[in-house]
């Protein structure tokens, strides 16, 4: 039976979760992988740049309309292949999207469940950024196999991803890496290297900052279809081939804020 990898990569707001996941999954489905991505963000960030800047339904809204939805009408054929989905986010001032992922992702099942048994890769883009009900439903569910975090440098969006490790540890789900998406810091790589050191996983990528992820995406594409020749690219290619061999999963030792602030320093 051909191995199945379930990710989910989480984060503080506004860290790059999206780009990260739509350019390793269209790296991914360039290097003939077949993958599926799976976002939960009303703004439809993962699949809007895999789809030409095209924002696609999503299947809480699909569900809401009270109509039977088939495959073709959650499901829509991206780039390099990758197959988009939107679970649908939280409406402002309502709540939570925890138990809309779930009712978006069972329903996902029932109809395309031999389609994303067929995926090499599953990218679950989730919000998550705070330790909460919503964040952790997709592993509690038992739908996601490997969590990876991604911070900068920065104290908070570092804070927020230890956060996130002490949140994992606590449901019993191990860490597969640290990915670090960088804002230009100092020291950044070396900051977010020993972090990921000190709780026991590793780094999996330091992605620098780049315009061309910027100027893609205002766009609406992935940095491998519209700059597929630049340097930031083959970073993505890397990130996505060390996410498929990646093997190493540990139970994630979180720092004490003092540590935290005396690493950042
Ligand atoms: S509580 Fe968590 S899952 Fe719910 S909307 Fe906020 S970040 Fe998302």
């Amino acid at each position: 039976m051909k191995k199945q990898k379930i990710i989910a990569i989480y984060g503080k707001g506004g860290i790059g979760k999206s780009s990260t996941a739509s350019n390793v999954a269209a790296a991914c489905a360039e290097a003939g992988k077949k993958v599926m991505i799976i976002g939960c963000d009303p703004k439809s960030d993962s699949s809007i740049t895999l789809l030409g800047g095209k924002r696609i339904p999503t299947i809480l809204d699909l569900l809401r309309e009270g109509i039977e939805v088939t495959e073709e009408d959650m499901v829509f054929e991206g780039y390099a292949g990758v197959k988009c989905i939107e679970a649908g986010g939280p409406e402002p001032g309502i709540g939570c999207a925890g138990r809309g992922i779930i009712v978006a992702v069972q329903k996902l099942k029932s109809v395309s469940g031999e389609l994303m048994k067929e995926q090499d890769l599953i990218i679950y883009d989730v919000p998550g950024d705070i330790v909460c009900g919503g964040f952790v439903a997709p592993i509690r569910k038992g739908y996601v196999n490997e969590a990876y975090v991604l911070t900068s440098g920065e104290y908070m969006p570092l804070y927020a991803a230890n956060n996130i490790c002490k949140g994992l540890t606590k449901i019993n789900m191990p860490l597969s890496g640290v990915i670090c998406n960088s804002r230009n810091a100092s020291r950044e790589e070396e900051i977010v290297s020993k972090f990921s050191e000190e709780i026991g996983s590793q780094l999996m990528a330091f992605i620098p900052k780049s315009q061309i992820v910027q100027d893609c995406e205002r766009n609406g594409y992935s940095v491998m279809e519209k700059a597929p020749y630049s340097e930031i690219a083959n970073v993505y290619r890397r990130l996505g081939k060390a996410i498929m061999e990646n093997e190493r999963k540990v139970m994630a030792d979180s720092l004490t804020d003092e540590r935290l602030r005396e690493l950042t320093k």
